[in-house]
């Protein structure tokens, strides 16, 4: 299944994005809930050509966490240890934005944003301390592709990295929120500027794998429906400049692309 958010005549809906006759149709949820991925039951099943929508960010999240470190190559190539237990970081919802949307770089305040491209998993089913042994898939509803864009100077700067990860538009999410991939065997994570590849990653090389990650974050906060859980970036990471396009290529996901300029 592939899930979407998009903007038809000025009206904001979720979508389902089903292969009709060779064409890729969205169904439109009537649903008003703030994730109605699974929730078609009331649907307009007449359908909009995918071609005639505007995508936008596939998720509300009422909070967007991230871990760092979750690949012994990337935290090779910034020189920080190998961590003994999950870390993780939180980035403001406003720092969301949605595929083909622009990255603005604060110049005013920053010489070095990079891109960090990351397998993201979506929260389908409320999820508080979730006890050992319990299988976590019920309470993913899919995965889709997110940029974690960072100020590195002020990361290595601050110490802590809530002005560094938080800017907005420092978090395009998208295009679509698909099922069906499988973290814990291996899912190609890619990111290109210009059209060349920067990161090439897989999941199977995370440090610590989906389940032992909801399960951590789980002992401290509820994670809702449409809370988003980026798993981490592989090693590649790297500068973006002001007419870049950057775009984070997951396998079973599709292409998250998005264009940079520098703020006013
Ligand atoms: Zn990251």
């Amino acid at each position: 299944m592939r899930y979407c958010r998009f903007e038809h005549q000025s009206k904001t809906s979720y979508g389902l994005i089903e292969d009709v006759a060779g064409k890729e149709v969205i169904t439109r949820s009537l649903t008003k809930a703030a994730t109605a991925f699974s929730d078609f039951d009331r649907a307009d099943k007449a359908g909009l050509p995918l071609s005639s929508v505007r995508l936008l960010a596939p998720v509300e999240p009422s909070k967007i966490v991230c871990i760092g470190r979750n690949y012994r190559e990337h935290a090779k190539e910034l020189d920080h240890p190998i961590p003994t237990e999950p870390l993780f970081f939180l980035k403001p919802p406003s720092s969301l934005i949605g595929p083909e949307e622009e990255i603005r770089r604060p110049m005013d305040l920053s010489q070095r944003v990079d891109y960090e491209g990351e397998l993201t998993a979506v929260i389908g089913k409320r999820c508080y301390r979730l006890p050992e042994g319990e299988d976590v898939r019920p309470y993913i509803v899919g995965y889709t592709c997110l940029n974690d864009v960072t100020t590195r100077d002020l990361q290595n700067r601050d110490g802590q990295w809530t002005r560094a990860k938080g800017f907005d538009t420092f978090c395009p999410v998208g295009p679509v929120v698909a099922d069906g991939l499988d973290p814990w065997k291996g899912v190609r994570v890619q990111t290109l500027v210009n059209g060349e590849l920067r990161q090439n990653g897989t999941t199977a090389d995370f440090l610590f794998p989906m389940d032992v990650l909801l399960r951590f974050i789980s002992q401290v906060m509820t994670l809702e429906p449409g809370d988003i859980v980026a798993t981490g970036t592989p090693a590649g990471v790297g500068q973006l400049k002001a007419g870049d396009v950057v775009e984070v290529m997951i396998e079973g996901v599709g292409t998250l692309r998005n264009p940079v300029v520098d703020r006013k």
